[in-house]
């Protein structure tokens, strides 16, 4: 029996934020395919269910690359302004959380109508629970066969958008087919590693009785640092802070975690030992630390106090330690929680294969990728969906500009 045969100008491989952005601005003739139940699943479990959509400080320099600037035509020709314009159009209500990270009041969901209401209003369509099975260009059209509904359909594009994200969290959905299709036309791939992702410290990991406790801290890696909360967990550790470090972290590395870096711990013990020497150094820490921490903090720093415990009783020197051991904590994690607990995807394809104006191939015309399967990872706060919307938008643009609807 022969298949069903279906022609469109578009075909975009993914549901997710960067797809579902490009098929609202890429004009008429899209199709959106993705294998998941529903569009966007990774949008609604984001920011902890309130998606943290964009960050108005967004700029280049929070992404990482092989090539630094590759990120920079989208990301200023499509912007978090243009974004939470968007937003406010739609009338979502959202709040800053902190340090420009823009959140909906209510819920991902919000986010997610967003997409679905401007994909229907370009006229997309949008089809579930269908799967990409084989791929080929004959010199003038993508053809695609496609199983929809357990039934296998020849499809044709002019242009395919490669926009199915990343590895992480492969239980809801996560492939590497994106990086399969780059391989297949012609494309590099930079090395690929779990990112924004809780660090593990094996065996040894001492925290184990510090699991829960947090702390605002400055943690460091090969030469980069963020000052954000600190989580200790039953494998290691967590927080905003450590997922940041994440992505510039190497196995063998090791990290410095400086506790509390606005408190500039000498001077503070100074002044204590001359106001209340008779306190012991865990109950000071208490006024900056957590209980548990100041208490490990001080245990772990008795050896080299020679079992003196009270301010009173230790020298200029012995404070210099204790100091050093709030600021200058190296540890080396034996690994990290892999794919299953990443928020993305470090690296991806070579940006050099790639048009920074259009997300168009080099090597296949008519071939563009978009968001995470990129190589261009944004920091935790919003910056990697806005890369979704700055790379979508701008593929969707070249796409409309070309099938003259732009
Ligand atoms: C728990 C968590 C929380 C996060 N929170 C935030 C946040 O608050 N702010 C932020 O900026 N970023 C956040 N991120 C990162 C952000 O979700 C991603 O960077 C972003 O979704 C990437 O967009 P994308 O469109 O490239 O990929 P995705 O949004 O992942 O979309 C890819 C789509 O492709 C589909 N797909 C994959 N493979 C195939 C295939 N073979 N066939 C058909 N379809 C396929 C998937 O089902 C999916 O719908 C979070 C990530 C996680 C995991």
């Amino acid at each position: 029996m022969a298949r069903p045969k279906d022609s469109f100008t578009t075909v975009i491989l993914g549901a997710g934020a960067a797809g579902m952005m490009c098929a609202a601005h890429a004009g008429p003739g899209v199709l959106v395919l993705d294998h998941a139940a529903k569009p966007g699943e990774k949008i609604r479990i984001s920011g902890g269910g309130r998606c943290n959509f964009t960050n108005m400080y967004a700029g280049p320099e929070n992404f990482l690359s092989a090539n630094p600037h590759f990120a920079k035509s989208a990301l200023s020709r499509y912007t978090q302004w243009d974004f939470i314009d968007l937003v406010a159009r739609h009338g979502i209500a959202y709040h800053e959380k902190t340090l420009g990270q823009l959140f909906c009041d209510s819920s991902s969901r919000d986010i997610i109508q967003l997409l679905r209401d401007e994909m229907d209003r370009a006229g997309a369509t949008l089809w579930l629970k269908s799967t990409l099975d084989e791929v080929s260009h004959d010199g003038a059209r993508f053809r695609l066969r496609v199983t929809r509904e357990g039934q296998s359909r020849e499809v044709t594009a002019q242009h395919l958008v490669v926009a199915c994200g990343g590895k992480s969290i492969p239980k809801i959905g996560a492939s590497d087919q994106g990086y399969r299709i780059a391989k297949q036309f012609g494309h590099a791939l930079t090395e690929t590693r779990p990112a924004l992702v809780p660090l593990t410290f094996g065996a040894e990991a001492a925290f184990a009785d510090l699991a829960g406790v947090a702390s605002p801290a400055r943690i460091a890696a090969n030469g980069t640092s963020f000052d954000e909360a600190l989580l200790f967990t039953h494998r290691g550790l967590s927080g905003p802070a450590i997922l940041q470090v994440s992505s510039y972290w190497r196995e063998g590395d090791a990290i410095t975690v400086q506790l509390c870096p606005e408190v500039g711990f000498y001077d503070a013990l100074r002044a204590r030992r001359s106001a209340a020497g008779r306190r012991d150094l865990a109950t000071v820490l208490t006024e900056w630390l957590p209980k548990r921490l100041a208490q490990s903090i001080a245990s772990r720093v008795a050896p080299t106090l020679e079992g003196r415990g009270n301010l009173a009783d230790l020298s200029d020197a012995q404070l210099r330690a204790v100091t050093a051991a709030l600021g200058e904590w190296q540890l080396k994690p034996t690994g990290t929680e892999g794919y299953r607990k990443a928020e993305v995807t470090l690296g991806g394809v070579e940006t050099g294969g790639l048009s920074s104006r259009s997300m168009e191939s080099r090597v296949q015309p008519g071939l563009y990728f978009i968001g995470e399967v990129v190589d261009v990872t944004g920091w935790l706060g919003g910056y990697n969906f806005q890369w979704a919307w700055s790379s979508g938008w701008a593929a969707g643009q070249d796409i409309a500009a070309k099938t003259g609807a732009g």
